[in-house]
């Protein structure tokens, strides 16, 4: 069973913009074990879209497309298809309804090109769509099972889920369940956290686990597989305990979750709070923090103190402190988040000031180095962080902000745990 997906746009072959729903389409059917084996990606051209049709349809058995179901003389889907399949267009009196009652509901007027949307291959089943004008489309044409979707993205995912999903149920194409969980780490290198996890990584290993860097998070990806998706999940439940059991401390969250959802849910668990004082990461710890929903009851604020008045000013850090040691030295790293810490009432403070670049090092005080501030019940204590002369600004503002959030991180683990 093989299956093709195909984009359709004049602004995704020209370039301005991304073709992001054959990406996301592609991933759905591999959940669900239908393999793709072809992307096609074209412009709004009735013979164009009539001869990568009938490529598709000699190659796949399942052909899934998306755009070109607008009301403007462009959107070529409906007649392209129409014409491959050797049928005409014929008006939907249900799909006319709803697109009528769509415009109802927005109290707005509906322009007469919006009727075309109604219309629909001789045969085909319309597919509703509940949050736009355009249904999709659901017909068989000879061999190949056809489903086209609406362009807009969520409009697209949601009539997949809605109405495309089922159908390829009750067509038996929906063989076998695939699950991915995505285990994130942070804290060591991609090669010595691949050195430590050989055995799980190895070819042929059931379940498969790959290994994946960004921005400096490492992730174990575990994919299972089963007859349902319940038995993928317990399948790969052994191999899921055996990288806590090894990576305890490392691991920060699973699926989107990152360094900064790891703080937080340690922050609720101990229902300890935490203030910011930030230098050269301008507020990016803050914005990473509170990105989050629900965190104000942990978070009470941070300061962007980026000039040394402003440490001096807003954090109470000595003067004399910055005139002695610089503004990125331990010392001031100290003040600013004992600082902070005190003005904000919070039980830990955190605090980043370093050399951004790419200007502004010297040969003591490098671009790339940076220090890092945390106080606890425990007392104050810095870090010194060498991310490298030769990486740009937002590396290093990226890198400081993770490393800082995974250090709160670390500090907020019961004691067994941080010490293992
Ligand atoms: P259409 O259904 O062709 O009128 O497309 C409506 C809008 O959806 C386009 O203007 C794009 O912004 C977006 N779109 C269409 N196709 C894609 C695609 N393959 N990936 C991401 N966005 C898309
Ligand atoms: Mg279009």
């Amino acid at each position: 069973m093989k299956a093709e997906i195909i984009a359709i746009g004049n602004e995704l072959v020209s370039g301005q913009s991304l073709d992001t729903n054959s990406q996301w389409l592609s991933r759905e059917l591999g959940r669900i074990g239908i393999a793709v084996r072809f992307h096609t990606t074209l412009g709004d051209d009735l013979q164009e879209n009539v001869d990568a049709f009938h490529v598709a349809f000699n190659r796949a058995e399942l052909v899934l497309m998306s755009g070109g179901l607008g009301p403007t003389q462009d959107d070529l889907t409906r007649e392209a298809l129409a014409h491959v399949a050797g049928v005409p267009l014929v008006e939907d009196a249900v799909s006319l309804a709803a697109i009528e009652a769509m415009f109802a509901r927005r109290n707005r007027p509906m322009a007469p090109r919006n009727r075309v949307q109604a219309f629909l291959p001789e045969g085909a089943e319309a597919l509703p769509n509940r949050v736009g004008t355009a249904p999709g489309i659901w017909m068989r044409v000879g061999p190949s099972l056809v489903g086209c979707l609406p362009g807009v993205p969520h409009e697209m995912r949601l009539m997949y889920d809605e109405q495309v999903l089922p159908r390829l149920r009750q067509a038996g194409f929906v063989t076998r369940a695939i699950v991915q969980r995505k285990i994130n780490m942070f804290g060591k290198g991609e090669s010595d956290i691949e050195a430590e996890a050989m055995d799980l990584t190895a070819r042929g290993r059931v379940p498969e686990v790959g290994i994946t860097a960004h921005e400096a998070t490492i992730s174990l990806r575990v994919v299972g597989e089963g007859a349902t998706e319940d038995e993928a999940r317990r399948m790969m439940e052994p191999t899921i305990a055996l990288i806590n059991e090894r990576f305890g401390p490392l691991i920060v969250g699973e699926g989107k979750e990152d360094v900064a959802d790891g703080l937080v849910k340690l922050l609720a668990s101990t229902g300890k709070t935490l203030a910011t004082a930030e230098s050269c990461t301008g507020g990016l710890i803050a914005h990473l923090i509170t990105a989050i929903p629900g965190v104000s009851a942990y978070y009470p604020g941070g300061v962007v103190s980026y000039a040394n008045e402003a440490k001096v000013q807003l954090l109470g850090v000595p003067r004399e402190l910055l005139e002695a040691h610089g503004a990125v030295s331990p010392e001031v790293a100290a003040a600013m988040a004992v600082g902070v810490r005190d003005r904000f009432g919070a039980d830990l403070g955190l605090s980043v000031t370093g050399v951004a670049g790419p200007t502004g090092g010297s040969p003591e005080k490098p671009v790339g180095l940076v220090y890092l501030g945390l106080v606890t019940d425990k007392g104050v204590e810095t870090r010194r962080l060498d991310i490298g002369p030769e990486q740009p600004r937002e590396v290093i503002q990226q890198r400081s902000a993770k490393h800082a959030l995974n250090w709160a991180r670390i500090a907020l683990l019961p004691r067994a745990t941080s010490e293992a």
